[in-house]
């Protein structure tokens, strides 16, 4: 299935104008490239909720802070549109470059208008990545804008995130739907990640405490464990188990306001999440579970 490659903004505008304007509804899928079999998920999830789908490309520098991997994250868009192209079900990709997305710069300085979602963004990730998650909420109201979806589709791996943007999309009025994506793992239960190629095979090994971790909490929960610090304790003491791995966090938040819980109330809806290090390498992984 051949696939059309748009690079500016206003072409991507245009394009979307004319499918609206012919019935058709357009499902985003956005992405920074390096694409898994947990992108292509996403794509499949969307080819139901519209008949168009579009998947963007883009590495968004005001997501990354000054410490952070943004030289290193792999780009390898010709690569990414061959396995979009074999695995079917897209039919644009929006590729734009830095410039087209940010034509004043990047810089704090130079990006006068910011989406932030207030917050949301002081827990989990957000407390240890300053400014990410206003990077993140600015470049995805600015796809939006350049690809006028009906419905955009996210994983529930980056669970902050989901929420936060779909915050984001109920307080702007944007009339999309943003729907999530349960994490796809590999077959030991490690999340998919484009950040997993950075890990050496002994930290690639002991990457699966973090899966092992919250599916333990979620068992805890479900066995009617109502105590987050009994929970919060045992997703460290899994985690323990891995000695290359430095755990930055391990919480469990309201689903929705992700903030802390003193204990857990049945019926409500709670995020188990964890960040860990493993050499330079940061990994995450979450559920959202009802309390039993
Ligand atoms: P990224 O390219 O890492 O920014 O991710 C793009 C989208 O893919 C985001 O909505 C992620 O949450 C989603 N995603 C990344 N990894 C996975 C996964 N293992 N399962 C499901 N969705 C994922």
């Amino acid at each position: 299935m051949d696939i059309s490659i748009v690079r500016s903004v206003i072409e991507m505008q245009a394009r979307s104008e004319h499918l609206r304007l012919g019935g058709h509804r357009i499902a985003l899928v956005p992405t920074m490239g390096a694409l898994h079999a947990g992108h292509l998920a996403l794509v499949h999830e969307a080819r139901k909720h519209a008949d168009v789908v579009v998947v963007s490309v883009f590495v968004n520098p005001t997501q990354f802070n000054p410490t952070e991997d943004l030289a290193r994250y792999p780009r390898r868009l010709d690569a990414d549109i061959r396995r979009l192209e074999e695995a079917g079900g897209v039919d644009g990709v929006f590729a734009p470059s830095v410039e087209e997305m940010y034509p004043f710069g990047t810089a704090d300085a130079a990006v006068a208008t910011w989406v932030e979602v207030a917050g949301l963004d002081t827990h989990l990730c957000g407390k240890r990545r300053p400014g990410h998650f206003r990077g993140v909420t600015t470049v995805v109201a600015k796809l939006f804008h350049a690809c006028r979806p009906h419905a955009a589709v996210f994983g529930l791996k980056d669970a902050q995130q989901f929420v936060i943007i779909r915050r984001m999309a109920a307080d702007l009025l944007m009339g999309i739907d943003v729907i999530g994506l349960p994490t796809v793992r590999e077959p030991d239960g490690l999340a998919l990640s484009s950040r997993n190629e950075y890990l050496t095979a002994e930290e690639r090994g002991q990457a699966v405490v973090l899966s092992k971790a919250v599916f333990a909490a979620v068992d805890a929960v479900r066995g009617g464990e109502l105590d987050p610090e009994a929970i919060v304790e045992r997703m460290r003491s899994t985690i323990a188990e891995a000695p290359l791995a430095r755990i930055q966090y391990a919480e469990v938040v309201d689903a929705y306001t992700l903030q802390p819980l003193s204990a857990l109330a049945r019926g409500s809806e709670v995020l188990i999440a964890t960040a860990a290090y493993f050499g330079e390498t940061r990994l995450i992984d979450s559920a959202f579970t009802r309390v039993s």
